[in-house]
C-alpha cells in the first residue's frame, strides 16, 4: 500500500517580531533558496493563500511566491496579469514596485498571517513590477487586478507592513475585536499556525 507522505506547514502571525522586520535581500539563488520557494508555495497552498513572503515562514527574505487564480482576470487586464496568470504558482526575488498609477481601487484584503480577518485597503490600481525569477532572469511588467493588489501587499510583508496598518480608522475600529483576540491567540500558540497536507 502507498502512502503519501503529509506535510507539516507553519506560517507566523501577526504579533511575530518577524513580520516587522525589514527583510533581507536574496544575493544568489541557492538549492537553499529553491527548497524555501518550494515550502512556501507549499504552505500558501495549505492555507488557501494567492501569496505568501517569506517572512510568513519565518525567513527574513525578499522572497515572495504568488497563486493568482487565472479567472480573476478583468474586461481589460494588464500586461502582467496576461504573462504572469499562466505561469502560477510564480516565486521571485528581490521584488520591487518601480511605479504607481495615481488611479487608486478599494478592495477587500486578508492574510494569513492575520487569519479571518478582512477589511478594506485603498491602493494604486496599477504598478510598474520588477523581480527576479529562480532561474535567473528579471520579469518587468505593468500589473494590475487581483495580480497587482497581491503584489502590493506582498511587497509590503518585505518592508515589515501589514494590510492593517493600512485600513481606515473606521475600519480598524470594526475589527479590533478580532485582532485583540488574533493577539491572544498569538501569545498561546508562540504566534504560529499549522496545517498538515
Ligand atoms: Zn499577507
Amino acid at each position: 500500500m502507498l502512502f503519501r507522505s503529509k506535510k507539516r506547514y507553519t506560517v507566523h502571525t501577526m504579533g511575530d517580531p518577524v513580520l516587522r522586520t525589514v527583510a533581507e535581500p536574496v544575493r544568489e539563488v541557492t538549492p537553499e533558496i529553491r527548497e524555501l520557494a518550494e515550502t512556501m508555495i507549499g504552505a500558501m497552498r495549505a492555507f488557501d493563500g494567492i501569496g505568501l513572503a517569506a517572512p510568513q515562514v519565518g525567513r527574513s527574505l525578499r522572497l515572495v511566491v504568488f497563486d493568482i487564480p487565472a479567472d480573476s482576470i478583468g474586461e481589460s487586464p494588464s500586461p502582467g496579469e496576461l504573462a504572469l496568470l499562466p505561469k502560477m504558482p510564480l516565486a521571485v526575488v528581490n521584488p520591487e514596485i518601480l511605479t504607481v498609477s495615481e488611479n487608486c481601487c478599494v478592495r477587500d484584503e486578508g492574510c494569513l498571517s492575520v487569519p479571518d480577518i478582512y477589511a478594506p485597503v485603498v491602493r494604486p490600481s496599477r504598478v510598474v513590477f520588477r523581480a527576479g525569477t529562480l532561474d535567473g532572469g528579471v520579469i518587468e511588467y505593468e500589473c494590475g487586478g487581483l495580480l497587482g493588489r497581491c503584489i502590493q501587499h506582498e511587497l509590503d510583508h518585505l518592508d515589515g507592513h501589514l494590510f492593517i496598518d493600512r485600513v481606515s480608522e473606521e475600519a480598524l475600529r470594526e475589527i479590533s475585536r478580532d485582532l485583540k483576540k488574533l493577539q491572544r491567540f498569538g501569545e498561546k500558540h508562540h504566534y504560529h499556525r499549522v496545517a498538515v497536507k
